[in-house]
C-alpha cells in the first residue's frame, strides 16, 4: 500500500516559508536573515516592466536575473541589478513566490522604519503589479489579504507599510494609487480573524 499524497494545505506556509498555492519561480536573489530577526512587517512596493506596462514576464527575467538588456531602452538601467521580494501579486490576482519568507529578499534597499534600519532583515516584501498613479486591481487587493492571513499564521506582523515609507528618499511606491485604508482593513480584519 503505497501512502496517500499529503494535500497541499492552502492559506499555511510550508515549512520551509514557502506558500503552497503561490507559483513558485525560485530567485537567487536572496541571503539569510539575521539569526535574531523577528519578522514583523510587510513591505508593499510595486513594479511594471516596462514601466506602465502590466503583462510579460520582465519583472519575472528582473527577479531571477535574465532580464534581457537590449529588449527595452529601460532596461540598460537595470543592469547587474539584484533584486527579488518574496511575492509578486500580478493584475489578474496571480500569485508568485520568488524568495523563502525565512530567507532575506533583497526588496527594501537601504531602509529604515521607527528606528530600525535594513529593512528587509525583518520584513516580507511583496510587488504589486503596477504603479504610482494607476488604481489596483479588486483581484490584487484580494489576493493581498488572503495573504496576510497566511503570512500572520507564521510570523508576528504587526504593521503594512511603503516602500515609500521606509526609504522616502529614493522610492515613491507604491504610489498614491494604492488604497491603503482598503488594504488596510482588510489586513486588520484578516488578522483579527486568524488569531
Ligand atoms: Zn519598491
Amino acid at each position: 500500500m503505497s501512502k496517500p499524497p499529503i494535500p497541499r494545505r492552502e492559506g499555511l506556509l510550508d515549512r520551509e516559508g514557502w506558500l503552497p498555492e503561490a507559483r513558485r519561480i525560485a530567485s537567487p536573489n536572496f541571503d539569510q536573515r539575521p539569526e535574531e530577526a523577528t519578522i514583523d512587517l510587510l513591505v508593499i512596493h510595486n513594479i511594471s516592466l516596462p514601466p506602465g506596462h502590466f503583462d510579460g514576464d520582465a519583472v519575472i527575467r528582473l527577479f531571477t536575473n535574465r532580464l534581457d538588456p537590449g529588449a527595452h531602452p529601460y532596461y540598460a538601467s537595470l543592469v547587474g541589478l539584484r533584486v527579488s521580494a518574496h511575492f509578486f501579486i500580478r493584475r489578474d490576482g496571480e500569485l508568485i513566490q520568488f524568495v523563502s519568507c525565512d530567507q532575506r529578499a533583497w526588496h527594501a534597499g537601504a531602509s529604515t522604519w521607527r528606528g530600525r534600519s535594513r529593512c528587509n532583515d525583518f520584513s516580507i516584501g511583496v510587488e504589486l503589479e503596477g504603479s504610482d498613479d494607476h488604481p489596483y486591481s479588486d483581484a490584487q487587493y484580494e489576493r493581498l489579504a488572503a495573504l496576510s492571513v497566511a503570512l500572520r499564521r507564521r510570523y508576528p506582523l504587526k504593521e503594512m507599510v511603503g516602500h515609500a515609507d521606509i526609504a522616502p528618499d529614493r522610492k515613491t511606491d507604491p504610489g498614491p494609487a494604492f488604497d491603503w485604508a482598503r488594504a488596510r482593513n482588510e489586513f486588520n480584519r484578516k488578522c483579527a480573524i486568524a488569531g
